[in-house]
């Protein structure tokens, strides 16, 4: 069976590109400026084989997706434990900075996918020397890339500019002592970790460094360790495309998902390869309409096609030692006919 992964993106991309809904996110102002027409697909698979469709060399900024590989680069320098008990999985029903939500919920930080959790999660790497601190999380988004990713200035002096919720959220964890590094220069390093400007490809390649266990597929370098990649995709599984969050799991069976304001998803799909999708446009939740929608359709074409593999891998092989098994009975009764006839003659 020959999976034709080119084939199922083309007609995904053709049948989603007419979908005009949408509003590209406006809360940062840069970013209202955005070519909401931008449509990308990506896909590597476990091999490390890409295909792209679409303006998958036009950037947008990485925004949320980039928590994944701040969290990333948390569990595997403090551990598993150290990221529980200092941030937490929980989930949330409100909005992935809601003011409401850091002050109610039970560990304040929620988990390290929406704004509370993500900056504290950037804050645990502090380090007064601010150049230092900025330098190795924008150094860790280039180790996932492979490669030397630019930030997106523009954006960068826009969020600074309208940073008023997140510095609230910062400093609102601090006085919960959830927050683990000095307030502003904290924001500041997390702003700039959000402003880096990615394509559908650069997300592609980070992602399946954690799709495939920690080992880039370009560089080769093993960056994460198997485990940890796995507790990373258990923690996303809940958290990683806002409210929407359980529809897709449900919907997709437990595929892993990141999606950012910027318009970029990134799908984890387990086994088969990693997915992502750029096209600006925002759904009530903030996540990429023609993401979700493209995404869902691929993810769903790629796993059914798995599972009829894997059932069909089964019945061949299970064919295969039945045959393997009645033709050894027939060469034992053809070996036991000639040394009855040898028998029979020399009587
Ligand atoms: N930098 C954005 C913020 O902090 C990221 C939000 C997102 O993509 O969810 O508001």
């Amino acid at each position: 069976m020959n999976l034709n992964i080119k084939k199922i993106i083309d007609e995904t991309y053709d049948k989603v590109k007419v979908i005009k809904d949408g509003k590209v996110a406006s809360y940062i102002p840069q970013l209202a400026k955005v070519d909401p027409n931008i449509f990308a697909i990506s896909f590597v698979d476990t091999k490390g084989n890409m295909y792209s469709i679409g303006d998958s060399d036009s950037k947008v900024a990485i925004e949320s997706i980039s928590k994944l590989f701040t969290f990333s680069k948390a569990v595997h320098k403090f551990g598993e434990n150290t990221l529980l008990e200092k941030i937490g999985v929980g989930g949330s029903s409100l909005p992935f900075n809601s003011i409401i939500a850091a002050l109610e919920s039970k560990t304040h930080t929620i988990n390290p996918f929406v704004n509370q959790g993500a900056i504290a999660t950037t804050s645990l790497f502090y380090d007064k020397n601010h150049k230092k601190f900025k330098n190795e999380i924008l150094n860790n988004l280039n180790i996932f890339a492979g490669k030397q990713l630019k930030l997106g200035e523009k954006i960068y002096h826009s969020e600074s500019e309208t940073n008023n919720t997140n510095m609230a959220l910062a400093y609102i964890l601090k006085s919960f002592n959830r927050f683990y590094g000095q307030v502003p220069s904290s924001v500041d390093v997390y702003t700039h970790q959000c402003s880096v400007l990615v394509s559908s490809k650069d997300l592609a390649l980070m992602g399946s460094v954690i799709t495939n266990n920690g080992i880039h597929p370009k560089t080769k370098k093993h960056i994460l360790k198997p485990e940890h990649c796995q507790f990373i995709k258990r923690a996303l599984r809940p958290a990683g495309l806002y409210e929407f969050s359980n529809t897709w799991i449900v919907k997709t069976g437990c595929v892993a998902a990141k999606s950012g304001v910027g318009g970029g998803i990134l799908i984890l799909i387990p086994d088969i390869g990693t997915l992502a999708i750029v096209s600006p446009p925002l759904d009530e939740y903030g996540n990429s309409v023609k993401g979700i929608k493209a995404g869902e359709i691929i993810t769903n074409k790629l796993l059914h096609f798995c599972n009829k593999n894997k059932k069909h891998k089964k019945a061949k092989k299970k064919t295969k030692k039945k045959t393997k098994k009645k033709n050894k009975k027939k060469k034992y009764k053809n070996q036991f006919k000639k040394t009855l006839k040898k028998y029979r003659a020399r009587k």
